[in-house]
């Protein structure tokens, strides 16, 4: 039987356990100390609690590792990494943004998913709202992994075009996460039309940019997202926001960084993109 184990018992992670578990996987949540971490849903009354054990203290070597820590707590994981794999474990990174996976210097194959599970931690309680998707390049050793899994309701789809739903995904992420984080506000804002136009905006430079590195998306992109953000409810925030008002290290590397470093690359005019990006960094300097 093949062994699983979830590094980061946060709001993807838990899922991704818990979907495994419920089906008679073994798998193995992992954090950074011994603790546990409860699943609950808004419209069902039942919770589900799962055994946490410390990445310190953990001696099993996985076949399949989920990694789910947010991209500025890969570091810490890191130099665990050799132990817990073998040459041949499949590590699958669950994390918004790109570039991640050069950090990894692992024998065994690992791959980013893009994530669709939507869900917040507070505590050591993690609120699940909906989806459970994650979306993997196509090839044997993802097809592989579909068919081992394929008892949970762990909904994993491979993509020929892998490369556009990240790049999707990025652009999504690019504009809501900046205008809310650095507004220190909701989904609220978006009923604002100058904040609207420049969400327009960075969604355009984002366009450019792919198109750069030769992913191309159609113009109507612009008004899908702005589709998908007004579908947001207004006290909704995002993982930017909420990690700027509670003084927590963003993921500005991955989304705005990993952007802004593929826009010089290429001598691209992205003002927009890089005015967020350097107020970003900005915010969270420490004197
Ligand atoms: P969470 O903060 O909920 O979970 C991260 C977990 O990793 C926490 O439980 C944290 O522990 C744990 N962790 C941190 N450092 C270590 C370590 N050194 N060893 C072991 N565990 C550690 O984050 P999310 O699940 O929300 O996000 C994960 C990724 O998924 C991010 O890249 C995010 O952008 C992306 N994503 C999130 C979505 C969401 O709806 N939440 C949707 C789509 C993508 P502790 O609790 O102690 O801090």
């Amino acid at each position: 039987m093949y062994k699983f184990g979830v590094i980061g018992p946060g709001a993807v992670g838990s899922v991704i356990g818990e979907s495994l578990q419920n089906s008679g996987y073994h798998v193995t949540f992992i954090g950074r100390k011994e603790g546990d971490v409860c699943i609950e849903r808004v419209d069902k009354p039942e919770n589900t609690t799962f055994p946490v054990e410390a990445i310190f203290e953990v001696d099993t070597v996985f076949d399949y590792l989920f990694i789910t820590v947010k991209g500025t707590q890969l570091e810490g994981i890191m130099p665990y990494l050799d132990k817990l794999t073998h040459e041949s474990t499949v590590c699958i990174l669950c994390q918004n943004g790109y570039g991640q996976l050069d950090k990894f210097q692992i024998p065994g194959d690992v791959y980013q998913a893009v994530v669709y599970i939507s869900g917040q931690k507070k505590g050591n309680v993690v609120t699940h709202f909906r989806d459970r998707i994650l979306i993997l390049p196509e090839n044997t050793v993802t097809k592989k992994l579909t068919e081992v899994v394929a008892a949970t309701n762990l909904d994993i789809q491979l993509r020929a075009n892998y490369q556009n739903e990240i790049w999707y995904k990025l652009i999504v992420n690019v504009a809501i996460n900046s205008v809310t984080a650095l507004s220190r506000n909701t989904a609220l804002i978006l009923q604002e039309e100058k904040v609207q136009n420049l969400c327009k905006k960075l969604i355009q430079e984002g366009v450019e940019i792919a198109a750069a590195e030769g992913v191309y998306f159609q113009e109507k992109i612009t008004e899908e997202i702005m589709q998908i953000y007004a579908g947001y409810p207004s006290q909704m925030g995002t993982s930017m926001y909420y990690d700027m008002i509670n003084d927590q290290a963003m993921e500005v590397d991955y989304i705005q960084g990993f952007l802004y470093a593929k826009s010089k690359e290429h001598d691209l005019d992205t003002p927009c993109l890089d005015t967020v990006y350097s107020l970003l960094l900005a915010s969270e300097m420490k004197g």
